[in-house]
């Protein structure tokens, strides 16, 4: 049964007219009863006194119906007649047409209804209502109506307003904060790690094959994950889903409230609503789920595969990362001799760089091959330091008991499934026993399940050696923790063309009977170690500074020079 609520107006100079507010309260109850909609006596608003042409705001309890409405607690609210709901057009279409859309519960309400004369879906209804849209009148009022109620102060405070939470936050109401839910947010970092740098087995995943590797692994959608099912997307993961959780600002620490209705918060449309200065629209801190550096390099190679001039060729290691000390400008590469050479050099030698009139850069264009061997050179040199290698093994031990998480994570649905079957065969043995089933029966439901078994245990295939091995791994990470209590370790690194081996060595005293000795190896791309490391290039006249979390001698070579 659909509940409604009844408003009824009287101002000083409408009561000459004889529409007193039992009349209408009586009209509206008949006409709600005749529909089909409950009204209790609670559900019936009297406004006395006020006049039509006010603004809601200056009408508080009209503001009151609006806010409950819009909280889902009425599908509709009746009206005698349109010049009671307000006596302005502009303020009476704007109200109609809110009314309309998709509430803060996430539901669509019916609206007002008209004991009298309403317009409803009529030709002149319709032409009314396009005259009206064109109106900066209109335009105003329904701003004012999204803003004048309590969802404005709500989000002003970031406070939780209704509708389906983000994936991978929880409000909390005692705490009045958001909150991470691990068992999200690991997902959400899976999905950030696999675009920017795959999977540890293959290279970088695209959005169509992420969305494909989650289906395939039966993790549950966003709108799954809320009881909200909208659109065919919300059983199966697609490149849609994937896109809207790379792009939100929320998992770096920004979420941004309200946004007037179904805008993605990216980090484009933030651009625009901040140049707007759109009114409602409130900047809201959210714990970030990934950290920046990850989450900016999910943007970049996302600007990079749009836009139609996709490189040919691979992005170098060092671009991104090269600023010019003389100038302050970025470094961006550039190819010499037909395509031959890669250089870099500084954006304020072009003259496009130099519209205002300032003098060009004069900073040293730097050969690319030359400079980022060097740089690889000078990495491995100094992961080779005992205190970097410190950092690195305790870098590896968190990333092995992330890498335990994910796969655990991401397996979650397949072993509570697995559990499930194995408890049926356990029963259907009982009954066996007990003499309840003939043993035909019995074998064919047997098979039946092992059928299923197999079934769920295919899905996930690829991964179960991994975690066998990340499970045995385990004692040697204890072991290695011990070891750099103790520094008794030492670690290799082997550069390859495009990645880097890892191999660490450790000896571990337990007690003066036991030791135990390890090799745990890990491959890493060279973009990644460059991004633990945060390698950026200061370039000066005579220099090129190293800089990152850990110190680096400076490059001063001009062989690495163009010119
Ligand atoms: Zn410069």
């Amino acid at each position: 049964m659909k509940h409604a609520a009844i408003l009824a107006r009287v101002s000083t100079e409408d009561q000459v007219e004889g529409t007193s507010l039992e009349t209408q309260v009586e009209s509206c109850l008949a006409e709600a009863k005749r529909r089909g909609y409950i009204v209790l006596p609670s559900d019936i608003y009297r406004e006395d006194g006020y006049s039509g042409a006010l603004a809601i705001d200056k009408r508080p309890i009209l503001h009151q119906l609006w806010e409950k409405y819009q909280n889902g607690e009425y599908d509709a609210i009746f009206v005698y007649r349109q010049d009671r709901l307000s006596r302005s057009l502009a303020v009476f279409a704007a109200l109609r047409d809110e009314a309309l859309k998709v509430r803060r519960c996430g539901t669509k309400g019916d609206g007002f209804i008209f004991v009298q004369g309403g317009f409803e879906d009529t030709p002149e209804g319709r032409l009314q209502s396009n005259i009206l849209g064109s109106f900066a009148e209109y335009e105003r009022e329904v701003i004012r109506i999204r803003t004048i109620t309590g969802k404005k102060k709500v989000a002003r405070q970031g406070k939780y307003a209704g509708g389906a939470q983000l994936f991978g936050y929880k409000w909390n109401r005692e705490t009045q904060k958001w909150e991470i839910r691990e068992d999200e947010a690991k997902i959400v970092r899976l999905i950030f790690n696999w675009y920017v740098y795959g999977d540890g087995k293959s290279g970088p995943m695209g959005m169509v094959r992420i969305a494909e590797r989650l289906n395939q692994l039966g993790v549950p959608t966003p709108s799954q994950a809320r009881g909200t099912r909208r659109g065919k997307d919300s059983t199966h993961w697609t490149d849609t889903t994937v896109r809207s959780i790379l792009t939100h600002t929320a998992y770096v620490g920004t979420n941004y409230f309200w946004r007037g209705g179904g805008v993605a918060v990216t980090p484009e449309v933030v651009e625009k609503m901040k140049d707007a200065e759109t009114d409602g629209w409130y900047e809201v801190e959210f714990p970030p789920i990934v950290d920046k550096l990850l989450w900016e390099k999910a943007q970049e190679k996302r600007a990079g595969s749009r836009g139609g001039f996709n490189r040919k060729r691979p992005k170098p290691l060092l671009a991104g990362r090269i600023r010019c000390g003389v100038c302050g400008a970025p470094y961006g590469d550039a190819y010499y001799n037909k395509g031959a050479t890669l250089v870099f050099k500084c954006y304020g030698r072009t003259k496009l760089y130099h519209q205002d009139g300032s003098p060009r850069c004069t900073s040293p264009i730097l050969y690319g091959e030359a400079l980022t061997e060097e740089v690889k050179r000078r990495v491995i040199e100094l992961l080779h330091r005992p205190e970097q290698l410190r950092q690195a093994i305790e870098e590896y031990v968190r990333t092995l008991e992330r890498r335990k998480e994910e796969l655990e994570t991401l397996l979650l649905p397949v072993t509570e499934q697995l559990t499930k079957i194995q408890e049926k065969q356990r029963r259907l043995a009982d009954a066996y026993i007990d003499g309840m089933l003939p043993p035909e029966e019995y074998n064919r439901r047997k098979m039946e399940l092992q059928e299923q078994e197999r079934a769920v245990k295919s899905r996930y295939e690829q991964y179960w050696p991994e975690l066998d091995t990340l499970k045995k791994l385990e004692q040697s990470v204890e072991a290695l923790k011990h070891a750099i209590a103790e520094e008794q370790f030492d670690a290799l690194y082997q550069p390859h063309d495009s990645t880097v081996t890892e191999e660490l060595a450790f000896a571990a005293v337990k007690d003066r009977t036991h030791l135990t000795v390890g090799f745990p190896q890990k491959t890493l791309t060279w973009e990644e170690l460059l991004d633990r490391l945060q390698i950026t290039l200061w370039v000066y006249q005579d220099r090129v500074e190293v800089r990152g979390i850990v110190p680096i001698e400076d490059i001063a070579n001009l062989e690495y020079c163009w010119n």
